[in-house]
């Protein structure tokens, strides 16, 4: 078919060429099982059990193209689809031998949604269509019974209701229960046949109210309006908020594929029955058969925890049959996959389907597991196994655990649904959950069970904890798929939704009340309880080790204390990227002389207070250079702008009013003591004592009357417009050289010192902010003349380079790098410096709305912006190597430790990366995998 498409290019109208017949469905034995872009995760999963023989109810994928389609065309079906639809649902009927919309012998169908990146429960489902006022009858008359017809009915009504027509589902939700109450009763299993029919009833008239129409009888019209409905949930809110939160571009996730299933049904008496399950424990990577099921049950009892399910092992009591086949189906997905897989099914009168799998979602510490016993069991490579691992998720692995030694008596214990400890205030909806968060607060959320739309809640928030539901219920599915702690099933605690209050025996829990939970062993305390440090585990370790076979980027650590160096080795650093040395100054003890030195107006008052510092900088680099045992150590010299070293204006100036008034109150008492004694001498005796304090103390506060008045009139002198831009780092050492110099003697004095204690040494000098070649070869100078005068100094034992953070630096790099043997490029300031956003106020001020408003994808002080700052990067290595070829390039800005920026360090061939100290393992592991994907030819092409 010839299609016009108008084209942007000045070339006028062409004409693209668009297949005659594209294909928009496929039946579960036609998918291609691996094409998950076309078919989504779930229905590319359905194709592929259904090709490996498995027993899944029949059905077909309507394509994640036909949804893009759908919203190109102004939300219109692409030409075709209604014709392949109804072609592939007769196919289904005949498998099934029954008819869509037969009265006597009627086929029910599901549609779900399901992208090629699973996000659980963000979108919507449809179940039990193509039931109606007749096929009712017809679904009663083949099951025997009236009830479950009833229910699968009403059930359809609600859903269809809330997804399809956007009616509020606490409509039906509340129709239910006052029918409960008005029964005195309070299960879903105990309303009777007709109080089943009663709610149809009542349903169809809430939707008669809404919509001014009757319920659609028509199932055809159903499933159109069904499949519709899927696609648009796309463009959700969950959806959206779920896709934000994980950076799912809508490049990656490609739309919604709609999957069209034949119901089968868990309801239809005790030989029936609904479950999920994980082919491996996904909290923990145990390898044992996990998870939850409920007899005579329809799968969302499961998943929505209305009810609270019964532990999978305990079907080997009820239904010893069908979990022996469960079992063998376990075994046969992960085999087929080679992954831990996550499975719905259903037993429908003593037979097993197979409703859905997909890649369990875990969190690290079981995706860690289960990478290390794939690969004992021969299920995985070592490649693989490091490639599957998401290097972000190591964060949670340093998560904090409760100190188990101080921990006071909890107030209830639940389910351990998502390993780690967290504190907070107790809210009671997500709404509020994320305007707390908002404000600042740390905040868990309290819910009896938890629903899809209450996941901007979970971003907000610390920990989830709910008191109804199992380890597979909605609030511990997504829990642990964002690594955040989550207690499950804490039954104990009572919660009254409408006076957003919570109790457990006398203790009561308000909006506001600190709580603290523990997702490992399900417990909930009262208050904030002590946590302590995480470790590194054996698990870890043993993935790390393997990482550090495949990379080929060196990892550092940003340190500037001993105790910093002492973590970051733990964790695997292999040099320190980054000492940065400002912050030794900025403590207590020291700030007053660094400040003198700040004040001093001569150069020799200056080298005063500096030499005074000397002593104190040579201890920070011995201690530092003594604990990396000759690992390389990379101190900065001063870098920011010394204003940021004094207070500010305003406090100096309350302080100066303070002493001022003080000075009046003493000289008024001196005043009235001297009038006194003049009228009366006798009083001289007892009041000169006093007066001699006063003198004193109008003295003492004189001199600190004039630091201060000298501190102002600094402030004043130092004070600029934009500082991150001004008299700073190479600038500051070359005007006031002194510093400089003290830094570079300390430095040379440290090394001297251990080299003669026979402490190995390596120690890279390294300059900020330098954008030309003399800033460079002046530095190059004064360090080369402090080190002549530096007793037993040897030049082997230090290298000198420079920061590449500002845009000419780049553009220079050729010339720099005659005076440098390294670079380190500081991506904050060069980030800063390309898009002239201020790294201290564009992410409070407007880049969240860029970043909503997809102006800007990503925050590009959190990810490194590839094309823009990275392509700067690449032109300043080419340069540089150009002229000295090994020349050592690393990072030490923060996106060092971002999995992103660490595989674009590994293509433009740095040689480190340098982060903070626990994010070494996520740079050890991101660059194993950048080294993979390279060598296998993953990696995509730069843009
Ligand atoms: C940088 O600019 O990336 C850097 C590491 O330096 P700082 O953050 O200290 O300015
Ligand atoms: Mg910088």
């Amino acid at each position: 078919m010839l299609k016009p498409v108008s084209s942007s290019s000045n070339q006028g109208t062409f004409f693209q060429i668009k297949p005659s017949n594209p294909k928009y469905v496929y039946l579960f034995e036609e998918g291609d099982g691996k094409n998950k872009k076309l078919l989504g995760g779930k229905g590319a999963g359905l194709c592929e059990m259904t090709q490996i023989g498995l027993p899944v109810p029949p059905g077909f994928v309507i394509t994640t193209q036909s949804c893009l389609e759908y919203f190109s065309n102004g939300f219109r079906f692409p030409e075709g689809l209604i014709d392949q639809v109804e072609t592939a649902i007769a196919e289904v009927e005949k498998k099934m031998n029954l008819s869509f919309g037969d009265p006597n012998n009627p086929l029910l169908v599901s549609v779900r949604s399901g992208a090629a990146i699973s996000m659980p429960g963000m979108m919507d489902t449809v179940l039990n269509l193509g039931i109606n006022d007749a096929t009712v009858e017809g679904l009663i008359k083949r099951s025997g019974d009236e009830r479950f017809g009833w229910d699968s009915y009403r059930r359809f009504i609600s859903l269809f209701g809330n997804i399809v027509l956007g009616i509020g589902d606490e409509e039906f939700d509340q129709a239910l229960e006052k029918l409960k109450k008005d029964r005195n009763i309070t299960q879903d299993l105990e309303l009777c046949a007709q109080d089943m029919q009663e709610l149809v009833s009542i349903f169809k008239h809430i939707i008669q109210g809404h919509t001014g129409k009757p319920l659609v009888q028509d199932p055809h019209q159903q499933l159109l309006m069904a499949i519709e409905a899927v696609f648009s949930s796309w463009n959700g809110k969950r959806a959206i908020d779920y896709r934000r939160e994980f950076k799912i571009t809508p490049k990656i996730a490609h739309g919604t594929a709609a999957n069209v299933q034949t119901m089968v049904f868990g309801n239809m008496g005790e030989n029936s029955a609904t479950g999920v399950a994980f082919t491996r424990d996904p909290g923990t990577g145990e390898n044992v058969f996990f998870g939850d099921y409920l007899q005579n049950a329809q799968g969302e009892d499961v998943v929505a925890g209305i009810r609270t399910p019964h532990p999978i092992a305990e079907m080997q009591q009820t239904m010893p049959q069908m979990y022996s086949e469960l079992s063998k189906t376990r075994e046969i997905l992960e085999h087929n996959f080679h992954e831990v897989q996550d499975l719905e099914f259903t037993i429908q009168e003593g037979k097993l389907y197979i409703l859905q799998t997909r890649t369990a979602k875990m969190n690290a510490t079981a995706a860690m597991k289960t990478s290390i016993d794939m690969v004992n069991e021969g299920l995985l490579s070592k490649e693989d196994a490091l490639l599957r691992l998401d290097p972000a998720q190591l964060t949670q692995l340093m998560y904090c655990q409760i100190d188990t030694k101080n921990a006071i008596a909890p107030i209830a214990t639940g389910l351990g649904a998502s390993p780690g400890a967290a504190s907070g205030e107790a809210v009671f909806d997500a709404d509020e959950a994320e305007r707390q968060a908002r404000a600042g607060k740390k905040v868990i959320l309290v819910r009896e069970q938890t629903k899809p739309e209450d996941i901007h809640g979970f971003f907000a928030a610390q920990g989830i904890l709910t008191s109804v539901g199992g380890k597979t219920s909605h609030a511990a599915v997504v829990a642990r798929g964002m690594g955040k702690p989550c207690v499950s099933g804490a039954g104990d605690i009572k919660i009254n939704l409408f006076e957003k209050t919570a109790s457990v025996g006398v203790n009561k829990i308000s909006p506001g009340t600190f709580l603290t939970i523990d997702g490992t062993s399900g417990r909930v305390w009262l208050g904030e309880i002590a946590m302590v440090e995480p470790q590194i585990s054996e698990n870890l370790t043993t993935i790390l080790e393997w990482a550090d076979q495949f990379r080929r980027l060196e990892v550092r650590a940003n340190a500037d204390t001993p105790q910093d160096a002492e973590k970051a080795l733990g964790f695997g650093a292999e040099g320190i990227g980054l000492c940065r040395t400002e912050r030794m100054f900025n403590v207590a003890e020291r700030i007053g002389l660094f400040q003198d030195m700040i004040l001093a107006d001569t150069t020799e008052k200056r080298t005063e207070a500096l030499q005074q510092l000397l002593p104190m900088q040579v201890e920070d680099f011995v201690d530092i250079m003594r604990v990396m045992r000759g690992y390389p150590v990379t101190i900065r010299l001063l870098d920011p702008p010394l204003h940021e070293f004094l207070p500010s204006e305003e406090a100096i100036q309350r302080e100066i009013q303070m002493l001022e008034k003080n000075q009046e109150t003493f000289k008024e008492g001196l005043c009235i003591s001297e009038a006194l004694c003049m009228v009366n001498p006798a009083l001289e005796a007892v009041l000169s004592e006093n007066m001699h304090i006063l003198k004193t103390l109008t003295t003492l506060q004189e001199v600190e009357l004039k630091k201060r008045v000298d501190m102002l009139q600094k402030i004043r002198t130092l004070r600029e417009v934009n500082p991150m831009l001004g008299h700073r780092g190479v600038r500051l050492g070359i005007t006031f050289p002194e510093i400089y110099e003290m830094q570079i003697e300390a430095i040379l004095l440290a090394t001297s010192r251990l080299i003669k204690e026979t402490v190995p040494v390596k120690v890279e000098i390294m300059i900020p902010q330098v954008c030309t070649a003399q800033e460079l070869n002046r530095i190059c100078n004064m360090i080369q003349s402090v080190a002549n005068r530096v007793p037993d100094q040897d030049l082997k034992n230090y290298t000198v380079g420079t920061m590449v953070e500002v845009v000419r630096a780049c553009m220079r790099a050729g010339k720099l790098a005659q005076l440098a043997s390294f670079f380190s490029f500081g991506t904050n300031d060069l980030t800063q410096a390309t898009f002239s956003f201020s790294r201290e106020d564009a992410e409070n001020k407007f880049l969240p709305f860029y970043n909503e408003h997809k102006i800007l994808q990503d925050n590009p002080f959190e990810i490194l912006d590839v094309k823009g700052v990275g392509r700067l990067m690449a032109i300043a290595v080419e340069w540089g190597r150009k002229t000295r070829p090994d020349l050592k390039i690393g990072i030490c800005g923060e996106h060092g430790g971002e999995p992103s920026a660490v595989e674009f360090c590994h293509r433009i061939k740095l040689d480190y990366v340098s982060c903070s100290p626990y994010r070494i393992p996520i740079a050890r592991l991101a660059a194993a995998q950048a080294s993979i994907k390279e060598k296998r030819g993953q990696l995509k092409p730069l843009q």
